[in-house]
């Protein structure tokens, strides 16, 4: 360990309605933070108002890119249009490769309530991106928890601890890190993160040290991680909780269309024809 990472950029997102009218905070895939290779985008939605939820994300296609949802209240059903259906409750994760292309649905299971989660966007490789579509799907009871001495409670997605926790998430596209972290108040978090990778941390509640005591990252807060090869992260005087995610950059052309996303403008628009004609 040689190179601590420390926080280069700070953003609260960006207020902003998808699907049927969802509310949400978009934070990466924003005006500030365009992308971070190799994630295209994350969300967060949270709100007790159905008015800002029951709408849902109604049928609709997806190639070149994986989505990840990670609900910690509240339950969202999906369907696709090769006959995949399940629900997500909390504590759960779908880690979904669209791949060459699927269609679906993503709607709330419920007519009131909290509904809190997460969706990432991250991107798959330029030869991988017409693979076939795939799902890992974890409830809360099957993600390795690692409990640590000083009151340090790990939940891992995807990736490995530093203690050697291994996550639900196989992923040898982007090897992602993806790690739900609780800390007791002045309790601290060390990861290694490979020089490889990008990584940001958002605090869920409380407030995180990353490198300067003076400047906590606050909840509701994105904090860029820059270069280096691990992360020591500390909570204030308040319990925190917080999620640390981090993928190994693709280095390529990336060409957005909505929700298809390739490496030119010329195969978003066959991305477009293909659906259009019934080809997912
Ligand atoms: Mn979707």
């Amino acid at each position: 360990m040689t190179l601590l990472r420390k926080i280069i950029k700070r953003s609260v997102g960006q207020r902003a309605s998808d699907g049927a009218g969802v509310r949400l905070t978009r934070l990466i895939g924003s005006p500030e933070i365009d992308m971070l290779d190799p994630f295209l985008l994350l969300d967060c939605f949270e709100s007790d108002n159905p008015d800002d939820y029951i709408g849902g994300f109604p049928e609709h296609p997806h190639r070149g890119f994986e989505t990840v949802t990670y609900l910690l209240a509240g339950r969202m059903r999906h369907k696709d249009n090769a006959g995949h259906e399940g629900v997500i409750a909390p504590g759960g994760v779908q880690w979904m490769t669209a791949g060459r292309g699927i269609v679906h649905s993503e709607m709330p299971e419920q007519e009131d309530g909290l509904l809190k989660g997460f969706q990432l966007w991250v991107n798959l490789p330029a030869k991988d991106k017409m693979s076939a579509p795939a799902y890992q799907e974890f409830s809360a009871e099957t993600i390795p928890v690692e409990n640590q001495s000083d009151g340090v409670i790990v939940r891992v997605i995807s990736g490995q601890t530093d203690e050697g926790t291994v996550g639900a998430v196989k992923n040898t596209w982007t090897h992602p890190l993806y790690l739900d972290i609780s800390l007791k108040a002045g309790s601290s978090f060390h990861q290694a993160i490979p020089p490889s990778h990008n990584g940001f941390i958002y605090v869920i509640e409380g407030a995180i040290e990353a490198d300067d005591a003076q400047d906590m990252v606050k909840a509701k807060q994105l904090a860029v991680l820059g270069d280096g090869d691990h992360v020591t992260l500390r909570a204030g005087t308040e319990d925190s909780r917080l999620l640390l995610i981090a993928g190994q950059r693709l280095n390529e052309d990336v060409a957005r269309g909505g929700p298809f996303v390739m490496n030119t403008r010329a195969e978003v628009m066959q991305a477009f024809q293909d659906y259009q004609n019934g080809k997912f």
